[in-house]
């Protein structure tokens, strides 16, 4: 074979770990736990937000998340075995509803492009908290199909909606999507989500200093008002492909400072505990809060960690536990599931996972050496796990 005929194909890292086996101790008679609701773990933190991706596929390569250099065409994406049915997912938030799971997320990659996704959801609205109170069930979306599906949603029982979107102008927006889709057309999601009842409604900004910091004072004026609530995300060193950058984070102070020099901003009470956003109120003439010109809210991920509050485990599109956004592996449920383990294998399963957990990756970020970090290169995708 000469040189010009060998097959030039481009070697694809499968970057996905590979799941951890559950501890023997799971399996021991005496691991058997009875769901009280009130599950902490090794850190004191209850168990109450679950957030489920349904998909690692996405119609937008936001550099940020899902780089084209890395999620080109030839990337291996699951094949749909490898992912759970609705089936197993709705057994599984049965059991983390029962430890003490008030809040459910669908997420990916991009939700809305998981087959039927509003059959899933009807099956999760009809779960019911220890106190017989149905779930806080909600979904983040890009927003490109949200136009086309919102109403089917709103239906099969979904509450509300998060909104991702980075910025106004049509030029920013489609770099920062990198599949040149235009924001139009997640405006058109937006309010035919808001039409539907899914609300209220929150947009995520992710805000990467240089790129779209610029569109911060547009995007603030735009929903001032709107009755929904915008929020600052700062730019994570989430995953391993993103080639996360400190300099490109720009510290939800300076994203407060910013908006207050213009549309004075007066500070609010969080609205429920471990909540993740620090929320700021739009101040009328009069200096006070004015809860017609709404609300704003900063994650602060990485310049103020909130680890202390954390109360959210992840289940990645193949069944895997995650107990922490910066975790290298995550512990293989599906293989559980596909066992003939009972509902009380995985109540205990979790129950189990949860007590051990202590993760708080952001709390030590600054402190970590550059060698103790290395697991940071087989961190888990954004995509995979949901953010
Ligand atoms: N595709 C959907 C979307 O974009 O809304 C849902 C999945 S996406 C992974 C969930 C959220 O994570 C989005 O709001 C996105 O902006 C955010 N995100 C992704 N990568 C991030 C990063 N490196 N830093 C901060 N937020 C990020
Ligand atoms: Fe897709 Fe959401 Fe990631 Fe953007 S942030 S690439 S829309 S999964
Ligand atoms: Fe929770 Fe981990 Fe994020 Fe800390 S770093 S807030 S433990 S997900």
């Amino acid at each position: 074979m000469t040189e010009r005929s060998v097959p030039r194909t481009i070697a694809i890292l499968d970057q996905r770990p590979v799941g951890l086996a559950l501890p023997q101790s799971v399996f021991q008679p005496n691991a058997q736990v009875k769901p009280t609701g009130l599950l902490v773990d090794a850190r004191g933190r209850p168990l109450r937000d679950l957030r489920i991706s349904v998909t690692d596929r996405c119609n937008f390569r936001c550099s940020y998340c899902m780089p084209k250099e890395t999620f080109g065409k030839d990337y291996p994406y699951l094949p749909h075995t490898s992912l759970l049915t609705f089936e197993e997912i709705t057994r599984l938030a049965q059991q983390f509803v029962r430890h003490g799971v008030q809040k459910i997320r669908l997420t990916g990659g991009e939700p809305l492009l998981r087959k039927n996704i509003e059959v899933l959801v009807a099956q999760l609205a009809a779960l019911r908290t220890p106190d017989a109170k149905p779930l806080d069930l909600t979904l983040t979306t890009n927003g490109a199909l949200l136009a086309r599906k919102a109403p089917a949603l709103k239906s099969a029982g979904l509450q509300r909606v998060t909104v991702s979107l980075d910025g106004l102008d049509d030029a920013v927006f489609r770099r920062m999507n990198d599949v040149d889709f235009p924001v139009a057309d997640v405006l058109a999601g937006l309010h035919a989500a808001r039409a539907a009842g899914l609300g209220p409604i929150k947009v995520n900004m992710v805000v990467k200093r240089g790129i779209n910091d610029h569109e911060i004072l547009p995007m603030a004026r735009y929903f001032k008002g709107s009755g929904m609530v915008l929020r600052f995300i700062e730019y994570m060193d989430v995953g391993a492909t993103n080639g996360w950058r400190m300099d490109e984070v720009l510290p939800s102070r300076e994203v407060v400072q910013l908006i207050h020099s213009q549309l004075p901003l007066v500070p609010l009470d969080p609205a429920v505990p471990g909540e993740t956003a620090e929320r700021w109120g739009y101040a009328g003439s009069n200096g006070q809060y004015d809860p017609a010109a709404g609300e704003i809210g900063v994650i602060s991920s990485v310049t103020q960690a909130f680890c202390g509050d954390c109360n959210r485990a992840r289940l990645s599109t193949e069944g895997q536990l995650y107990l922490c956004l910066f975790a290298s592996q995550g512990y293989d449920l599906k293989a559980l599931l596909r066992s003939s383990a009972s509902e009380a294998d995985l109540s205990a399963a979790l129950a189990h996972l949860w007590s051990a957990r202590s993760d708080r990756y952001s709390e030590l970020r600054g402190t970590l050496a550059p060698d103790q970090n290395a697991s940071a290169q087989r961190r888990v995708e954004m995509s995979y796990i949901g953010g």
